[in-house]
């Protein structure tokens, strides 16, 4: 099974495209220049027929070059042993695919922040390149800030991911026809652990989608 990372994403036209972008907003890259722009492409299978999306790639992400390979990458590996989903059939990306980093307290030391909405957009044609290769069936946004990213490549209405987190939607990126399943940040726990119950209930549910996926395609 090929990388689709390798074979059909065309990271690196895209990759300087989202740099010339940010590069390009004045007031952004004042902010952020001296942090430099470290990318994190896309991991999993060209024939994935589920899409992870993420925010974007921290510290431990930059070092192993993977997404979701610190923290909320080890909650997320929880969850999909305990529900057996294997890592290796998704596909798993970011909504922003460099490290958000801002100068920290220390000389030389950088610390995370938050996205800037102008830095989601910049992103956009890069996720539905991604999303109109892969053409998954079912589209798992983690967190808000990718469900923001899909809400703003439908034109839809924001909402925020407490308001459906769970609940399937029928919907088409270009000409792929997916279910969208919007879920908490793996991350969002740490912080609040009745987040818990909540994500490992909607991880049940997407289990129970996929295998329905894979039914159908026999
Ligand atoms: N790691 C990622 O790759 N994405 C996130 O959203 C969080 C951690």
């Amino acid at each position: 099974m090929g990388k689709a990372t390798d074979i059909e994403i065309n990271n690196e036209y895209y990759k300087n495209l989202v740099t010339q972008r940010v590069q390009e907003d004045a007031g952004l890259w004042e902010e952020i220049r001296g942090c430099g722009l470290s990318f994190v492409y896309a991991d999993g299978a060209a024939t994935s027929k589920v899409i992870l999306i993420g925010e974007a790639p921290g510290k431990d992400e930059v070092r192993c070059g993977k997404p979701f390979s610190g923290k909320a990458g080890a909650i997320l590996d929880e969850i999909l042993e305990k529900t057996g989903i294997a890592r290796d059939d998704l596909y798993i990306t970011n909504t922003v695919k460099y490290r958000l980093a801002a100068n920290g307290s220390r000389p030389g030391t950088l610390k995370n922040r938050p996205v800037k909405s102008q830095e989601i957009i910049y992103g956009l044609d890069w996720l539905k390149h991604e999303i109109e290769t892969i053409r998954p069936a079912l589209i798992i946004t983690l967190g808000n800030v990718s469900l923001k990213a899909i809400l703003l490549l439908k034109k839809c209405a924001i909402m925020s991911v407490s308001a459906c987190h769970g609940k399937a939607q029928n919907i088409r990126i270009g000409d792929a026809d997916s279910i969208l399943v919007p879920l908490y940040h793996p991350a969002s726990q740490i912080y609040n652990h009745d987040l818990r119950q909540v994500f490992e209930e909607d991880f049940y549910y997407i289990r129970t989608l996929y295998s329905t996926i894979l039914q159908e395609e026999k």
